[in-house]
């Protein structure tokens, strides 16, 4: 997940960091198309993930109830304060977006004492261009975020975009795949050449939209124990589901859970479909 180019010196002085993914989008046209992807944001708070140079900010702020970036390039946090100094409904906040917890990041600012009372936890949708050293791990706490998240429109490296939304039995389905897949509706919007950043990265960049829709209760699987699930049938990728799944259970077992899946014997985890292999988790927990 590489999105590096050569080092260039912005207008506003500061040198972008590739080791924070910093490719910083210029075509404006795309700015506008990420946003609108949202949809209507007028009521939702939106968390924006590296807000960089405010490409997207810009345009969520007029737009948003409010909006709260999470940049963890203390520069670029500060110059983003500054540019944002005279709008109410914009905080920008210098942190990690993967190790912020939900609380910290949405918590009510110091205000008047009526601020104070508990309120209801609110939904947020989340937008971002994403720095690609870390995407996974990004778009992992997204999932795990899906109580907070409504709807989140990211932009990744298009071989990630194409691994997210394939559908099993296709070259690109996987252990992401079928995460995402489990928390949300994937919907793949469009892609950018690399021009559309500066610097450009080597790669060409496409924007998803999740909606999430969690499927734990209609496949009648818990959330931790049928991700752990999930990693050791995908554990590796040449092998085939028995053989995957022939250390933690008996071999009897995961024949017996497959046939009653309707699953042959030598199937492999990226041809089947999340409801059978939540049918196959099911058969052996109760095995
Ligand atoms: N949104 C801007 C745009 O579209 O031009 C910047 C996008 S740039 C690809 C990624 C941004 O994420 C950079 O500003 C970078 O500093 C920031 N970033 C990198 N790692 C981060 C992290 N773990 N949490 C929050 N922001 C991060």
């Amino acid at each position: 997940m590489v999105k590096t180019a050569s080092k260039k010196t912005s207008a506003n002085g500061a040198n972008p960091k590739p080791r924070l993914g910093q490719n910083f989008l210029v075509d404006p046209s795309a700015a506008r198309r990420i946003v609108e992807a949202l949809g209507d944001i007028s009521n939702r708070i939106v968390i924006e993930i590296g807000p960089g140079r405010g490409a997207l900010t810009d345009l969520l702020i007029p737009q948003a109830k409010r909006v709260i970036g999470i940049e963890l390039d203390r520069v670029l946090a500060a110059q983003l304060r500054m540019n944002y100094a005279t709008k109410p409904n914009v905080e920008i906040l210098e942190s990690d977006f993967v190790t912020a917890q939900f609380p910290s990041m949405v918590g009510r600012r110091p205000g008047p004492l009526h601020d104070l009372r508990p309120t209801q936890p609110e939904t947020v949708d989340v937008v971002g261009n994403l720095p690609y050293y870390i995407t996974s791990d990004i778009v992992l706490r997204i999932l795990e975020l899906h109580r907070n998240i409504e709807r989140a429109v990211i932009m990744v490296q298009r071989e990630v975009a194409d691994r997210i939304s394939a559908q099993p039995g296709s070259r690109d389905y996987g252990l992401l795949s079928a995460t995402v897949q489990l928390f949300a509706r994937v919907e793949k919007l469009f892609t950018l050449p690399p021009g559309a950043f500066s610097p450009p990265p080597e790669v060409h960049s496409s924007v998803l939209r999740l909606t999430m829709a969690p499927r734990l209760e209609e496949l009648q699987v818990e959330e931790v124990t049928f991700i752990a699930f999930l990693k050791l049938a995908f554990a590796q990728k040449r092998k085939t589901l028995v053989n995957n799944l022939r250390g933690q259970y008996d071999l009897a077992a995961i024949r017996t859970a497959l046939k009653a899946a309707g699953l042959r014997p030598d199937v492999r985890a990226e041809a089947i479909s999340l409801e059978k292999t939540a049918a196959v988790f099911r058969a052996l927990q109760g095995a």
